[in-house]
Formats: C-alpha cells, structure tokens, sequence
C-alpha cells in the first residue's frame, strides 16, 4: 500500500495555478520521487509547475495594499497640481457668490460659434455654469470661471471652418 502522501499521476489535487493565478484543482501530471513537478490545471488546461496553494487573502490584501499606496500616490499628484494655482480656492469662492445669485436659466449654453461678453453666464456640458471673466480683444477666445477654475474657451467660431 502506498503511502498516503505519495502523489500518483492523475491525482486531483489543490495546486496555485500560474496561469489561472488561483488555488484550483489540478491533475497530477508529472512525479519524481514522490515529489509532483507538473499539474494540469483543470480549470485553463495548461500544464503548469506544481506550486502548493497560495494565502489568497495574503495575496488580495498585498495587491490592495499596493493599489491604495499607487491612488495615494496619484492623490499626492493632483494635489500638486491645484497647488500650482495658487488662486484656485479663491476662484472657487467668487465662483460661489458669482453663481448663488443666478440660476441656470439665466445662463447661455455655451457653443464655441457664439460670442459673449464679460459678465455674462455660460452653461457649458461638461463643466456647468461658468462666469465670463475676459474676453480676447480679438474677439476668439474668453476666461470663463468655472466651478474648477478658470478655462480659457473658443467663442466666435466661424462655422464655415469646420
Ligand atoms: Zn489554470
């Protein structure tokens, strides 16, 4: 009788599978003294080096780790980014009082082929309501504050250009 531990060919048993990169049944498919060197994984098909299951929770909470410490890290960056406009936080403020007044009806949907003046309310699609700031004297671009902060736009588009 063999030994309870000695792995036969053909024998199911619990391998990490690289492939899969999960614990999961596998196929004996290949011994050398009693030790299994290659399963076949049930699951992918693929014959792959025995590795005896794996911590999966270890595993899970290493690669959350990494992924808090890379958001984190991402965090960090943008943070960066609003500090190099030192006025962000007082925009947001006029922003606020400039907005708090109106309502959206009084704002006009922003197309890059209108034009508009300085003191007027933009809507725009993705930013929201925005508030003219400056205008190009030359008539093709204006600032307009938005909740995020000051955006220079197209306005005056001609639409023949398209
Ligand atoms: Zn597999």
């Amino acid at each position: 009788m063999p030994p309870q531990k000695t792995a036969a060919l053909g024998d199911i048993v619990e391998v990490y599978c690289t492939r899969c990169r999960l614990n999961l049944d596998a196929n004996v498919a290949a011994v050398l003294n009693g030790d299994i060197l290659k399963v076949h994984c049930r699951t992918c098909g693929n014959f792959v080096p025995f590795k005896p299951p794996v911590d999966m929770q270890k595993k899970k909470d290493d690669a959350l780790k990494k992924l808090l410490a890379l958001q984190e890290k991402k965090r960090k960056g943008a943070a960066k980014v609003v500090t190099a406009q030192p006025d962000t936080p007082v925009a947001r403020n006029r922003w606020a009082d400039l907005t708090e007044a109106i309502d959206s009806r009084s704002a006009r949907p922003y197309d890059r082929h209108r034009s508009f003046k300085v003191g007027d309310f933009v809507l725009h699609k993705g930013k929201g309501i925005g508030y003219v700031e400056s205008c190009d004297p030359g008539g093709g671009t204006m600032v307009v504050l938005f909740k995020d902060g000051l955006e220079q736009l197209t306005q005056n588009e001609p639409r023949q250009e398209d």
